[in-house]
């Protein structure tokens, strides 16, 4: 029974789990990082699954209990999830930030971008931008392409070790005009010390 909660293996009608205790922390960039927990089992266990186990239920999931991390923002803020490159897009198939955005937009009634970045890292993926797109871009790892202007957004991905990742995303976000509040994510790498 493959839709049963991860955690109380209950039916979605009769599951009363409480969705983690959230955590923040500041990525090296400086921008506001929540998770319902660090990454840690159970938690880190329900982002491989649904990573690179196909169990693409689990961001219904996962996806419904970020909706808690999120309440710190308000509702009218848009989501964007965390791009994949297309080639590993097309090897998996799915983009789970992707999924974990729409199921937490549905929870919470917002909107989910899902269009207007790409990943860039890989050279052969640069040629679908303009020159100067991908100069603007090479360094970041991520290119706009379309206009941002006036619009904050908060960064969705799955989960979040420094930040380097939603860094270089809010990186191309501002570059094509908006603004970031933050990331969300399932989980968050525990600062050492912590
Ligand atoms: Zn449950």
């Amino acid at each position: 029974m493959r839709w049963l909660c991860p955690l109380c293996r209950r039916l979605p009608w009769t599951c009363a789990c409480p969705p983690g205790s959230p955590v923040t922390k500041t990525t090296s960039g400086g921008l506001w990082a929540a998770a319902l927990a660090w990454h840690e089992p159970p938690w880190s266990l329900f982002v491989q699954r649904l990573k690179y186990g196909e169990e693409t239920f689990l961001a219904e999931w996962l996806g419904a209990w970020l909706s808690s991390a999120l309440e710190v923002f308000p509702r009218e803020v848009a989501l964007v999830p965390v791009p994949l490159h297309e080639r590993k897009l097309a090897d998996r198939g799915y983009n789970q930030a992707a999924l974990i955005a729409r199921a937490s937009a549905k929870k919470r009634g917002t909107k989910v971008l899902f269009d207007g970045l790409v990943r860039v890292k890989e050279t052969d993926a640069q040629a679908q931008l303009s020159a100067e797109e991908r100069t603007k871009n090479l360094a970041s790892g991520f290119a706009a392409t379309r206009s941002f202007a006036g619009l904050p957004l908060i960064i969705v991905d799955d989960v979040v070790t420094t930040g380097a990742t939603s860094d270089a995303l809010c990186d191309a976000i501002v570059k094509a005009g908006g603004t970031v509040l933050g990331v969300v994510s399932v989980t968050l790498a525990r600062p050492i010390g912590l």
